[in-house]
C-alpha cells in the first residue's frame, strides 16, 4: 500500500506533469470507486475542470481544481496513478480515466480494486483531514517530534507498532516503513508504549525521519504493486533490512529476522536486536 514516501513521489510527479492540464472527459470504470458524490455527479462535475495544484496529507493525494473543489485519492493496497501517452493502451484493472488536454490520460489502475476517490468542497475536505496526526517530515515534527511522541504515547499501554500505524497519532506511516523504523530504533513491535524511555523516544523519532526521508529520496518502495506516475518502480525496496526478510540474517547481528503477527499485521523484526522485555534485557546487561 502506498505510504507517505510513495504518495509524496506521485504528488511531485503530478505537480511537474499534470498541474495546469484541463480535464476534458471523465470515465469511471468501477462502480465502487467513487465514495462521494454519486458516480454520475462525479463525472459531470469533474469534466471541464482545470487542475490547479497537487498536495499530500498523510496517505491522501489531493488534486486541486479551479472550481475550488478537490479530487481526493486514496490509493489503497494496489492503486497506481499512471500518466499514459496516447499510443499506450491500458486494459486491465482500470478504475478511472481522466482525459487531459494534449491527448494524455491520467489512469487509476488497481488490481485489488480497493482504491477510492472523492470530490470534495473545501469544508468537506477540511472535515475529512481534521483527525489526522502531524506530518512527520514537516518542520514542527522534525524539531519537536520526540517530545510529541513521548507526551502523546508514554501513558499508553498499547503496543508501539499499532500506535505508529494509527493515522491519528502520526500521518503517513504504513506496514512497510513501520517495521524498518522499529528496527532502526531497536524497539520490539510489541513493546508497550509506557515502557519506552526518554532516550528511546528520541531514537524512535530519529528513525521515523530517517526512514521516511530515505523512502522519498528513493522514490518509494515497490514490494509488489507500487509504481510512480511514469510506471516505474521505486528503489527503496533495495534498502529494506527487515520487511519481508524473514529467514534471512539480520544485517546487524548473528540472528535471523522473523515474521509474526502484531496487531493483526504481518510484522518483521530481529528478536535479538529488538527486545520485547526491556527489563529482562537490562538485567542481562547488568549480569554481564
Ligand atoms: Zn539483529
Amino acid at each position: 500500500m502506498p505510504e507517505l514516501p510513495e504518495v509524496e513521489t506521485i504528488k511531485e510527479h503530478l505537480r511537474k506533469l499534470v498541474v495546469g492540464s484541463l480535464i476534458t472527459q471523465v470515465a469511471v470504470l468501477d462502480p465502487g470507486l467513487v465514495e462521494q458524490p454519486s458516480t454520475e455527479e462525479f463525472e459531470r462535475e469533474l469534466g471541464g475542470e482545470r487542475i490547479t495544484g497537487a498536495w499530500r496529507r498523510a496517505k491522501h493525494l489531493i488534486v486541486e481544481l479551479d472550481s475550488g473543489n478537490s479530487l481526493v485519492f486514496q490509493l489503497k493496497i494496489g492503486g497506481q496513478l499512471l500518466l499514459v501517452p496516447p499510443v499506450e493502451e491500458l486494459k486491465t484493472a482500470l478504475m478511472l480515466v481522466l482525459y487531459l488536454d494534449g491527448d494524455r490520460r491520467l489512469c487509476l489502475r488497481d488490481e485489488t480494486r480497493f482504491s477510492r476517490v472523492r470530490l470534495l468542497n473545501t469544508e468537506e475536505l477540511e472535515e475529512r483531514l481534521s483527525a489526522l496526526g502531524p506530518e512527520p517530515l514537516e518542520e514542527e515534527f522534525r524539531e519537536n517530534g520526540a517530545k510529541y511522541l513521548r507526551e502523546t504515547l508514554s501513558s499508553r499501554r498499547a503496543q508501539i507498532k499499532p500506535l505508529l500505524l494509527d493515522q491519528k497519532v502520526v500521518s503517513g506511516i504504513g506496514n512497510i516503513y513501520v517495521d524498518e523504523i522499529l528496527y532502526d530504533a531497536r524497539l520490539h513491535p510489541r513493546r508497550k508504549a509506557n515502557t519506552i524511555s526518554n532516550e528511546e523516544w528520541k531514537e524512535l523519532h530519529a528513525a521515523i525521519l530517517k526512514n521516511l526521508a530515505a523512502g522519498v529520496e528513493h522514490r518509494g518502495t515497490t514490494v509488489r504493486l507500487y509504481k510512480d506516475v511514469l510506471n516505474r518502480t521505486g528503489e527503496h525496496q533495495n534498502y529494506l533490512r527487515v520487511f519481508e526478510k524473514h529467514g534471512k540474517s539480520c544485517p546487524d547481528c548473528e540472528g535471523k529476522v522473523v515474521r509474526e503477527k502484531v496487531g493483526g499485521r504481518p510484522t518483521h523484526f530481529c528478536p535479538s536486536c529488538q527486545r520485547e522485555n526491556w527489563r529482562e534485557g537490562e538485567q542481562e546487561l547488568t549480569l554481564v
